[in-house]
């Protein structure tokens, strides 16, 4: 059905009900083996685990099944980004872009991430899913790929969701990478960004807290920056040494350094598409709906994250656009509409809670004028294993073909923006049983 008419759509009962319950009380922490998080003596299966070479070789096989549709390309490396910024590791990971349509600026363009965090699998195998989708044949796919160019990079963390720890796979949120200031002309004791992880740790899968893998690394979801072409090479070194040394400044509140290959190679690819839509999809932990509604949320969704920055080494000002912000609003809502199927937990979507993080891929490209969707789905790959993965996967695919299809014929713009604010908050989380924080 490709003219739907949005327009006419009422807020359903399940979103309906919980209006104005933001009660941000927190649910006690599961007490209850059958809980959603893992116990100490719990097994989690992890045997759908892919490693980036059985990545690599699924979408070389998808592209060649395609049909033409699809071209995939490697972006950059772990290890080296298209500027030529290397890092000290010798063997890189490509990271791979799957690409339907080139970047024609008249076409609607969409960039979809996954994996920014090493540790979030599904979002991987979602986006697996939605090339599987595009690359197969069908009126549907055709009818979008004429209007819409879709760019899908669906492991931007190679080394993170390839971690070992004592010879067997343990993904990671981080990046592998050390802080070696005097690489980038920096003096040797200048502080790390503050989003870097020095001793290589990770929450553990069971109740004993963290493991100590010993690779240190970063969070790539901080290294962006609204001035995409932030280089610490190409700044006043001294200026950046004071700035780091300095907590009231390296801090959250501030973009990222772009000290990453990964988040260069990203950033490469969106200046390259300058998408209308970009979605990036996430793992997260347990809420319930509200008091009223029990039901577990699978997905939590935002269309703004990031507040209007000033670039403190330019004084360059940022904001996101009003109609920046109403596609971000319109693709949000059919998102969480297309979930809604009676009184399934698949509708019971909240909104994630409200963030100003200008250093995330999402902060820094919404303030480059993308209409955003963070896709946040529940349970990490330690605490949730391959439980309901495949109910999971179905929460961003579905949304996601629906957001192409309202792209391709326009009816996107019908949606509600209202429906979008009355998702419901994010509130009732279940609190994790461990000490992990
Ligand atoms: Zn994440």
């Amino acid at each position: 059905m490709m003219k739907m008419k949005f327009s006419k759509i009422v807020l359903p009962a399940t979103l309906a009900l919980t209006l104005g319950v933001t009660a941000a009380a927190s649910a006690a922490p599961q007490s209850n083996p059958n809980g959603p998080y893992i116990e100490d003596n719990q097994n989690i299966s992890l045997s759908s685990y892919m490693s980036n070479a059985d990545l690599a070789k699924k979408l070389q096989n998808l592209e060649a099944s395609s049909n033409g549709k699809m071209k995939l390309e490697i972006a950059g490396y772990s290890n080296q980004s298209p500027d030529g910024y290397k890092t000290e590791s010798e063997k890189g990971e490509p990271i791979y872009v799957a690409k339907f349509g080139d970047n024609d600026p008249n076409k609607k363009r969409i960039l979809i991430t996954a994996q920014i965090h090493g540790n979030e699998q599904i979002g991987a195998e979602a986006a697996i899913d939605v090339i599987q989708k595009l690359s197969s044949n069908g009126k549907e796919v055709e009818e979008i790929l004429e209007e819409v160019s879709i760019w899908i990079m669906p492991r931007i963390n190679p080394e993170g969701a390839d971690n070992l720890y004592e010879g067997k796979w343990y993904p990671t949120r981080y990046t592998h990478q050390t802080w070696l200031p005097e690489n980038i002309g920096l003096p040797a004791d200048t502080l790390a960004p503050w989003y870097y992880n020095s001793d290589g740790s990770e929450r553990a899968q069971n109740n004993d807290g963290r493991v100590v893998y010993g690779i240190p690394g970063y969070d790539q979801n901080r290294d962006y920056n609204p001035n995409l072409d932030f280089r610490v090479e190409n700044q006043d070194l001294s200026e950046v040494t004071s700035f780091l040394n300095d907590r009231t400044t390296n801090n959250s509140n501030f973009g990222g350094f772009y000290v990453t290959a990964e988040a260069r190679t990203v950033t490469s690819v969106f200046k390259d598409f300058q998408p209308d839509v970009y979605v990036d999809v996430h793992h997260r932990g347990f809420n319930t709906v509200s008091d009223e509604d029990n039901r577990s949320v699978p997905v939590q969704f935002a269309a703004a994250v990031a507040d209007p920055y000033t670039d403190p080494f330019t004084g360059e000002q940022y904001e996101v656009d009003e109609d920046v912000l109403t596609l971000a609003k319109q693709v949000n809502a059919l998102s969480a509409l297309t979930l809604q199927k009676g009184n399934s937990h698949f509708g019971a979507v909240q909104k994630y809670p409200d963030v100003n993080l200008p250093g995330t891929a999402l902060g820094a490209f919404a303030l480059n004028d993308a209409s955003i969707m963070l896709i946040e789905i529940k349970g990490q790959s330690q605490t949730l294993g391959q439980k309901q993965a495949g109910m999971l996967k179905e929460t961003v695919t579905q949304p996601l073909m629906a957001v192409f299809k309202g792209l391709a014929d326009g009816s996107i713009h019908d949606v509600d923006t209202a429906v979008y604010d009355e998702i419901p908050e994010s509130s009732n989380r279940i609190s994790d049983p461990t000490t992990r924080d």
